[in-house]
């Protein structure tokens, strides 16, 4: 939603061991590094599903749950939680569109809230007007949540500034990103990147 996502700011390996760790698979990262020894262990009990929709696959997506507060402008990580397909597009119904499924998530949306179309397209303008609202200011980030199982030397804000520290298959992704948010920051902090640490 705020256009930017922790599976850029980590290794493929960290957001293999937390996709793992939180329930989206079963597969165990390929490093499987001491320092990931923290990340919560999975019941193997606990069916791989969708935490909304209830699907059941052998691998989901990995959402980040955020919470924005608006009065100081923070973006808060406070869980990550898997998703099928759908269900994860149905949060970024900006990106649906692009990739030319918007009436299919929209469908989506309506079917799981129980809502006739009226009350979806209505859900999605409201969360539109909001995400434009919010998009107009700079915002911190706070990943507190996240260091709580990740040490912050994992999260690498300066694939943000830096390219020459891109890895190969995150270069067109953060390119676009790169963009965006050099132009979000450009009035508050000279073009760098602010966040909140612990
Ligand atoms: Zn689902």
């Amino acid at each position: 939603m705020w256009r930017i996502n922790i599976r850029a700011l980590v290794a493929d390996n960290t957001w293999d061991a937390l996709r793992w760790s939180f329930g989206a698979t079963r597969d165990l990262p390929p490093c499987f590094f001491a320092w990931e020894m923290s990340l919560p262990t999975p019941n193997e009990k606990t069916p791989i599903e969708c935490r909304i929709c209830g699907a059941q696959e052998d691998r989901l997506e990995l959402h980040e749950k955020w919470q924005y507060d608006d009065k100081h402008r923070i973006q808060r990580l406070v869980d990550l939680i898997p998703l099928c397909h759908n269900c994860h597009l149905s949060f970024h119904f900006g990106r649906a569109d692009q990739l030319g499924l918007g009436e299919k998530v929209k469908r989506h949306i309506a079917k799981i809230n129980h809502w006739d179309k009226r009350q979806t397209d209505k859900h999605l303008v409201e969360a539109f007007n909001k995400w434009r609202l919010r998009s107009q200011y700079p915002y911190s980030l706070d990943l507190n949540w996240l260091y709580q199982w990740i040490p912050k030397s994992k999260v690498h804000f300066d694939w943000l500034e830096n390219p020459r520290h891109w890895t190969k298959n995150k270069v067109d992704w953060l390119c676009r990103k790169h963009l965006f948010v050099r132009r979000l920051f450009a009035g508050a902090s000279g073009g760098r990147m602010i966040y909140q640490g612990p």
